[in-house]
C-alpha cells in the first residue's frame, strides 16, 4: 500500500525505530510522545544481533557499531568466584552474521531519534495522547492539549503501562510482577571490576550481579534479587541496600558497589505481560513492550519492539488488500514469536531467582557443564528467528 498516514504514539526503541521504517518506506509518518525531552529508563540495554540487523537496514549501521561495546566473551562465576564456564562469543557472530551491541540507552535513543528527526519531521513532544476513534476510512487520535489528528492507522508504541492495550484487548489487562528487584546503571572500566570485552555473570543465592561493556569504556551493570512487591527504598539508600544483599560477594562486585555513582543507580520491580490473545483492533495496533513486555532476562524485548517494526513495514508495503488485512498479517506473524520469547524469559527468571530452589541449584551445576556449542546454539537459535535469518 501506498500515501499513508501512519500515527505513532510514544517515541521509545519500538515507536522511533517503526517511525524510522515506515518512512524509509515512503509513509507519511507522525510520532507522538508524552514525555518533555526522552528519558529512558534503565541506564544500558544488550542489542542482540537480530536487533542490530533491522538497524543495519535501516541506515544505522555505522552508528550503533560506535556506540557500541566489544562483547567478544561471556562468562558466568559463582559467588563464590568459581567459574562456571568462559564462552567465546565470535562462533555467535559467525553463525548469525552480526555482532551483538551494549549500548548506552540514553546514546540509542538519540541516534534513533536524530535518524527520525533528520528525515524533516519531528517526534511532537509533551504531547500525551488520550483517545482514539476509528471509522471505516481511518482514525483520529486526541491529545492532552487539546490537539487531534487523522491517520489511516494508528501504532500504539507506548511502553509496558500502554493506555491503548485495555482498548485493543477489549479488557483490562494486568501486568504481572516477575518476584525481583533490578539495579542497574553505567560506569567507566577499569581493571578491578573486570576484563573489558567480557560480560561476566556472578550467580548464587538465586541472585546476580554482572557487567556488561558498552561503548566508550564503560560497562553496564545490573543486579537482580527476588523480592516481595512494593518495597521502597530511597535513592541515597540504594547503594548500602545492594551492600547488605551482596555482602561477600566476589572483590569485582564489592568494587562495583563501592564505586558506582549513587546518584545514577536505578531500581526497579520486574514486571511483564502474558501473552494477549490479540494485539490489533481494526486500524490500531500494539508494538513493543505495549505488545509483549517481557522480563528482561533475554535481553529480547527492546530487539523484539525493533522486529515488530520491520515486520508491521514489509506488510503495509508488500499487501494490497488494505489495513486492517496488514495489521493482522502483522499479528499473526508475531505472536507467536514474542509469545514464546516472553514465556522463556519467565522461566529464566524464574531459575535465575530461585522460585523453585532446587531447579536454581541445578542451574548452577548445568552452567559447568555447558559447552561454547550449547551456548552458540541457544543464542543463534533466538536470533537467527528474527526477520533477518
Ligand atoms: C531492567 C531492564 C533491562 C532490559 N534489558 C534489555 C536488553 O538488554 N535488551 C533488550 O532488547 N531489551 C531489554 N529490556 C527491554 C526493553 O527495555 C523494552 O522492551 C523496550 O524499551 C520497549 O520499548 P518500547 O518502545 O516498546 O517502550 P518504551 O521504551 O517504554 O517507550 C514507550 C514510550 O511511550 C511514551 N508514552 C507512554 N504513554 C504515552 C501517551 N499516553 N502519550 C504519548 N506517549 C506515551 C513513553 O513516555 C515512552 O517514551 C530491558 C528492560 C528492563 C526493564
Amino acid at each position: 500500500m501506498n500515501h499513508l498516514k501512519i500515527i505513532i504514539i510514544g517515541a521509545g526503541i519500538g515507536g522511533l525505530t517503526a517511525g524510522l521504517a515506515l518512512k524509509r518506506a515512503g509513509y507519511t509518518v507522525e510520532i507522538y510522545e508524552k514525555t518533555r525531552e526522552i528519558r529512558p529508563a534503565g541506564a544500558g540495554i544488550s542489542i542482540w544481533s537480530n536487533g542490530v540487523k533491522v538497524l543495519n537496514s535501516l541506515g544505522l549501521g555505522d552508528e550503533i557499531a560506535k556506540i557500541g561495546g566489544q562483547m567478544d566473551r561471556m562468562e558466568y562465576r559463582s559467588h563464590t568466584d568459581e567459574l562456571y564456564n568462559q564462552i567465546n562469543l565470535h562462533p555467535v557472530t559467525e553463525t548469525v552474521g552480526q555482532r551483538p551491541y551494549p549500548v548506552s540507552r540514553t546514546e540509542l535513543q538519540s541516534l534513533l531519534l536524530n535518524a527520525f528527526n533528520n528525515n524533516i519531521e519531528t517526534v511532537k513532544l509533551n504531547t500525551q495522547f488520550i483517545g482514539v476513534e476509528q471509522d471505516a476510512q481511518g482514525i483520529t487520535a486526541y491529545f492532552a492539549n487539546g490537539d487531534q489528528t487523522r491517520g489511516d492507522l494508528l501504532i500504539a508504541a507506548d511502553g509496558i503501562h500502554s493506555q491503548l492495550r485495555d482498548y485493543v484487548v477489549g479488557h483490562p489487562v494486568e501486568l504481572r510482577y516477575a518476584g525481583y528487584v533490578n539495579w542497574n546503571g553505567l560506569i567507566e572500566i577499569n581493571p578491578n571490576l573486570g576484563d573489558k570485552n567480557t560480560w561476566v555473570i556472578y550467580v548464587g543465592e538465586s541472585k546476580r550481579a554482572s557487567m556488561m561493556p558498552i561503548g566508550n569504556n564503560r560497562f553496564y551493570y545490573f543486579f537482580g534479587c527476588p523480592m516481595a512487591r512494593g518495597i521502597i527504598v530511597e535513592p541515597d539508600h540504594r547503594q548500602r541496600e545492594l551492600k547488605q544483599i551482596f555482602a561477600q560477594w566476589p572483590s569485582p562486585v564489592q568494587c562495583l558497589i563501592e564505586t558506582l555513582n549513587p546518584q545514577e543507580l536505578n531500581r526497579l520491580e520486574i514486571h511483564d505481560l502474558d501473552p494477549l490473545e490479540t494485539i490489533v483492533k481494526g486500524r490500531v495496533v500494539l508494538l513493543g513492550d505495549a505488545a509483549h513486555a517481557s522480563t528482561p532476562t533475554l535481553g529480547q524485548g527492546g530487539c523484539q519492539a525493533m522486529e515488530d517494526a520491520e515486520i508491521l513495514s514489509r506488510f503495509l508495503l508488500t499487501t494490497n488488500l488494505g489495513v486492517e488485512y496488514a495489521l493482522k498479517r502483522y499479528e499473526t506473524e508475531r505472536k507467536e514469536r514474542t509469545s514464546t520469547l516472553v514465556i522463556k524469559a519467565r522461566k529464566r527468571a524464574d531459575i535465575i531467582y530461585g522460585k523453585d530452589p532446587y531447579l536454581t541449584q541445578q542451574w548452577y551445576q548445568q552452567l559447568q557443564q555447558e559447552t561454547e556449542q550449547d551456548v552458540t546454539q541457544a543464542l543463534s537459535k533466538t536470533i537467527l528467528g528474527g526477520p533477518f535469518h
